[in-house]
């Protein structure tokens, strides 16, 4: 037994302690200033908004704005603990529209700092607030200008212990910047600038939503296009950028509820399940997403920093960022872009994983590699509740419960057959590549590619001979441009096979390379999408013969266990 502590009798924290104890897990670093104090100018419905770092924000924040200002009266109660003009009851947080709403931000900075505000109305007076460690020191007339000036220094002064958990300040300024971004991305008609240690940093003007995004992120606007797709509810708007614009990290695929930048990784996921197919393995797409919701459909009550937000309708919006992402693909293909255009900033182009690059020689869009519904994209495929997704098995099976049966599905399997069947039905829409892709062929593969050039052509692979047993791969379909340089030159060897097979054989090559492999994660909605897919193939086998899945009835798993089956 462990040695128990003697015990001691419980006290209630008197209020000063837990006061302070709430505020340092609201405000915990420069950047949750820098967020709340945004968050409150756009509440107010600012136009223009300046933020001032010193010293990454340890030293100082402020916050400028030209929003509604506040009154005397206002301004001395705007920092009481739960003071909110936003909701007044419980039922008001089902209407919320406000970024801010718990009345907790003004409060914890004055109690973890020193904090000045200068507020005033259109129309009327000037007043300044001084608290600091939570004691108001002033409340008086003074000069200044419609809208608020918000000022936070001394951060943790009577914090002793916090400070250790700091970071120097230019990696503070960092955190602040990006919050900054995320705020700025999401309101472009606002005006945004940021001064660090008095140095103008970045200066975004009102302006659209691609053109905000593309300064944000210094993303070539040309590349960058929008789509929409609807759900009961809600809205969910694209910004993303053509596959050429992918990167090798996933920070540019971001989600904004409601205009608050969320962690919320299954519609990433969706968005990256939307570009499948369209990207090579280990890149991702740069993609925004604003999911604008009906505020009943959504909690954001569940974290602090509302970070985290819970839906009432994931599975939908999940499908409807899949829609918009495919819907946005299929608009891209038409696009012609110039040949020079610089693509540094975008990501590494590399030899290796050679760009498509749209051609004149289009004939119909691209079909997507998986088999969503591209047309009319707006429209959602109903949810089936009749397969439910419990999870992952040894990295391999997805395992589903439908209503008389268990589903243990290969997700391999699955999705290279679907992926099979959608390359053999679509003509394709053939890319020249950027850079050619060459390779050695033997003196038999010489003979056969030459025989089997034009019909290579057909299926969406252009090859040419570049020299004596040399080939070149100088367009590819864009179902196929996904694939790795070894993945397509294996595939390409399949086309020296048997006459009667070598169509199939190269296809069913790329499939297994472009497909789920063992270990791959598959979120929820995914899992359902594919099972749906899987089951109405026929024959279910993979494109080597193997089964797709395994079934259990209801009625044998009862009997297993020697239980009475449930009528
Ligand atoms: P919340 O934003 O959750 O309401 P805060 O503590 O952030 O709580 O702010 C308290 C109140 O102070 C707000 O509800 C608002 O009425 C007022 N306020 C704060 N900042 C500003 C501002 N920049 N302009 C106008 N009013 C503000
Ligand atoms: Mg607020």
């Amino acid at each position: 037994m462990r040695n128990a502590e003697p015990s001691r009798r419980i006290a209630i924290l008197r209020e000063d302690v837990s006061r302070k104890i709430a505020a340092g897990e609201v405000i915990d670093r420069p950047l949750s200033i820098v967020r709340e104090l945004l968050d409150n100018s756009l509440d107010a419905g600012a136009g223009s908004v300046e933020v001032h770092l010193e010293a990454g924000g340890l030293g100082r924040v402020r916050i400028v704005d030209d929003g509604a200002g506040m009154d005397r009266e206002d301004l001395g109660r705007s920092w009481l603990p739960h003071a909110t003009s936003k909701i007044e009851t419980e039922e008001d947080l089902l209407r919320v529209t406000s970024l801010g709403f718990r009345g907790e931000a003004l409060s914890s900075m004055a109690t973890a700092s020193r904090l000045e505000i200068v507020s005033c109305r259109p129309g009327g007076v000037a007043h300044r607030l001084v608290v600091r460690g939570g004691k108001q020191e002033l409340l008086e007339p003074c000069e200044g200008r419609p809208g608020t000036v918000v000022d936070v220094s001394e951060l943790f002064f009577n914090y002793p212990a916090r400070k250790k958990f700091l970071r120097s300040p230019s990696a503070e300024a960092g955190l602040c910047r990006s919050v900054f971004l995320d705020r700025a991305s999401a309101f472009p008609g606002v005006s945004f600038r940021l001064f660090a240690d008095g140095a103008l940093r970045l200066s975004l003007p009102a302006t659209d939503p691609v053109q905000r995004l593309s300064l944000c992120h210094d993303l070539d606007p040309r590349l960058l296009g929008t789509a929409e797709a609807r759900g009961q509810g809600f809205t969910v708007r694209l910004i993303a950028a053509s596959p050429d614009g992918r990167r090798t990290d996933r920070r540019l695929v971001q989600v904004f509820v409601n205009n608050r930048r969320v962690q919320e990784y299954s519609l990433v996921q969706a968005v990256e399940f939307g570009f499948q197919g369209f990207l090579p393995g280990g890149y991702h797409p740069v993609a925004f997403v604003f999911v604008d919701i009906d505020p009943s459909l959504v909690d954001f009550n569940i974290h602090p920093a509302k970070k985290e937000v819970r839906f009432r309708t994931l599975p939908e919006v999940h499908r409807a960022v899949v829609s918009a992402t495919r819907a946005f693909l299929v608009g891209r293909a038409a696009v012609v872009l110039p040949r020079d255009l610089p693509s540094e900033s975008l990501g590494p182009v590399t030899r290796q994983d050679a760009l498509p690059f749209p051609s004149d020689r289009r004939s119909s869009p691209p079909a997507a590699i998986y088999s969503l519904p591209d047309h009319p994209p707006a429209v959602l495929p109903s949810a089936d509740a009749s397969i439910r997704y419990l999870g992952q098995a040894f990295g391999v099976f997805l395992v589903c419960e439908l209503s008389d049966r268990l589903l243990l599905l290969d997700q391999h399997a699955a999705h290279e057959r679907l992926i099979f069947e959608r390359l053999r039905q679509q003509s394709p829409v053939v890319q020249d590549l950027l850079f050619p892709l060459a390779f050695d062929a033997s003196a038999d593969e010489d003979a056969r590619l030459g025989e089997r050039s034009a019909g290579l052509a057909e299926m969406g692979i252009v090859v040419h001979r570049s020299g004596a047993r040399t080939w070149e791969v100088t367009g590819l379909a864009a179902g196929l441009a996904p694939l790795p340089a070894d993945g397509l030159v294996e595939a390409l060897r399949q086309a020296c096979g048997r006459e009667s097979e070598w169509r199939d054989a190269v296809l069913r090559t790329a499939a297994c390379r472009l497909a789920l492999k063992e270990g791959d994660p598959v979120d929820a909605v995914t899992a359902v999408e594919l099972a749906r897919n899987a089951l109405e193939l026929d024959p279910p086998r993979c494109p080597h013969g193997r089964p797709l899945w395994h079934e259990i009835s209801r009625e044998r798993l009862y009997q297993l266990v020697d239980r009475p089956v449930p009528r």
